[in-house]
C-alpha cells in the first residue's frame, strides 16, 4: 500500500489504527517509543483523541506526557496529529519528540542563571589573592602561601567547569535515542577503578558483592559516570579506615545498583534537595574535598534519562546508602 511505504520513510513515529483500537501498522520508531504494548496503545491521552477523530472525523493535534520506562519520572512530552483516513474507518496517528527542543531551552536559560553566581566564587578568590601577592611581592613566605591557594582556587575552577559541561552534555542528550546494550558489572567495575586512587589516599577499603548481573540499554560513559559520582562521595563524605560497598539486586526486570558508605550520613531533611543543582549539606566540608555540589543532579539527570530512578537512605553519623533502580533489557522473545 502506499501510504505504509510512504510513512516508513517519514522521520518521526507512525501508526495506523483499526477500530478496537489496536495498531496494524507502527514503524521502527513508533516501537521504539513504548507507547504500544501487544499492538495495543498505552497511552489514555491518545486512546481519547482518537475516539473524538472517529466521532467527528476531524483531524486532532495535541501533546501527551508517555513514560520513559517502567518506573522513574523520567517523561516525554510527545506531539501528535490523529488523522482520519478513509477506507475503513483507520486512523493515522503521528508523533513527534519536538517539545524536548523546548524543555532543553528552559532548562539551560536557569541553568546559565545558577552558573554565574557559583563561578563568581572562584574567580573573586582569585582576584583578592593575586592583589594580596602583588601587595606582598617582597616577603617569598607570603607570596609562596597565596600562590599555593590561588593553585587550589585554579583547581577548583578547573573541576566546575568540568561538571557544568558534563552536565549540560547529558541534559542535551537523549541516552535512549542511540542506546548500547551494556553488561551493568562491567560499569560497576569501570567506575570502582577511577575511584581506587581515592579510596586508598583516605584508607579505604572498597568492595563489589557481585552477585547478579543484567543487561541494560544506554550510554556506557554516562552511566558510569552516574556510578563514579556515587562512588566519589561515599568516599568523601566518610572517615579514613571505613568501608565503601557496591551490590545490586534483580527483581521485576528492574536492577538495582546500591552505593553504601558508613560516613557522616544526611540529615532527613535534607535528602531531598541533595539532588539539585548546586546545592551542598555542608558548604565548607564539600569545599575542603573539591565538591562542586553537581555531583548527584548529573547521577538524577542520567539515571532519570534511562528511564530509572534514584534513592537515598540515610542517617547521620551512621552512613548512607544511594540506589539507582534501572530496567533492564529484555533478551528478544521475552517481552510480556
Ligand atoms: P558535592 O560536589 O558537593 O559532593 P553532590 O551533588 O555530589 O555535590 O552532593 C550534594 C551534597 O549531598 C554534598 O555536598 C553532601 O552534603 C551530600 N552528600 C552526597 N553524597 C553523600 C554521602 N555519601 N554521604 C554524606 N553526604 C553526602
Amino acid at each position: 500500500m502506499l501510504l505504509l511505504s510512504a510513512l516508513n520513510q517519514l522521520e518521526g513515529a507512525s501508526l495506523i489504527i483499526a477500530p478496537g483500537e489496536i495498531a496494524i501498522f507502527a514503524n521502527p520508531e513508533a516501537e521504539n517509543l513504548g507507547i504500544l504494548r501487544e499492538g495495543r496503545i498505552q497511552s489514555e491521552e491518545l486512546l481519547a483523541s482518537i475516539r473524538v477523530v472517529r466521532r467527528t472525523n476531524l483531524k486532532q493535534n495535541g501533546t501527551i506526557e508517555i513514560a520513559r520506562g517502567p518506573i522513574g519520572e523520567g517523561k516525554r512530552e510527545i506531539t501528535v496529529d490523529v488523522i482520519p483516513l478513509s477506507e475503513g474507518d483507520l486512523v493515522l496517528v503521528l508523533l513527534r519528540d519536538e517539545s524536548e527542543a523546548q524543555r532543553v531551552h528552559e532548562v539551560r536559560r536557569d541553568f546559565v542563571a545558577n552558573i554565574s553566581h557559583e563561578l563568581k566564587t572562584p574567580i573573586g578568590a582569585l582576584s583578592l589573592l593575586s592583589e594580596a601577592v602583588l601587595g606582598a611581592k617582597d616577603d617569598s613566605e607570603a607570596v609562596t602561601k597565596f600562590a599555593s591557594r590561588m593553585q587550589i582556587e585554579a583547581k577548583r575552577l578547573t573541576d566546575l567547569v568540568q561538571e557544568i559541561i558534563q552536565l549540560s552534555r547529558v541534559q542535551d542528550s537523549d541516552p535512549l535515542q542511540e542506546a548500547q546494550s551494556l553488561s551493568v558489572s562491567d560499569i560497576i567495575k569501570e567506575a570502582l577503578d577511577q575511584c581506587r586512587t581515592t579510596a586508598d589516599s583516605r584508607k579505604i577499603t572498597l568492595s563489589y558483592d557481585q552477585t547478579q548481573d543484567a543487561n541494560i540499554l544506554g550510554d556506557r560513559d554516562q552511566l558510569t559516570m552516574a556510578v563514579h559520582n556515587l562512588i566519589e562521595n561515599a568516599i568523601n563524605y566518610s572517615p579514613v579506615d571505613t568501608n565503601v560497598s557496591v551490590s545490586t539486586s534483580l527483581a521485576n526486570q528492574i536492577i538495582t545498583i546500591s552505593v553504601a558508605d558508613q560516613g557522616i550520613g544526611i540529615p532527613e531533611a535534607e535528602t531531598e534537595r541533595i539532588f539539585e543543582r548546586f546545592y551542598r549539606v555542608d558548604p565548607a566540608r564539600s569545599r575542603e574535598t573539591g565538591g562542586t555540589g553537581l555531583g548527584l543532579s548529573i547521577v538524577k539527570h542520567i539515571v532519570t534519562k534511562h528511564g530509572g530512578e534514584i534513592s537515598v537512605w540515610s542517617a547521620e553519623n551512621v552512613g548512607s546508602t544511594f540506589s539507582i533502580r534501572l530496567p533492564i533489557q529484555i533478551p528478544k522473545g521475552d517481552e510480556k
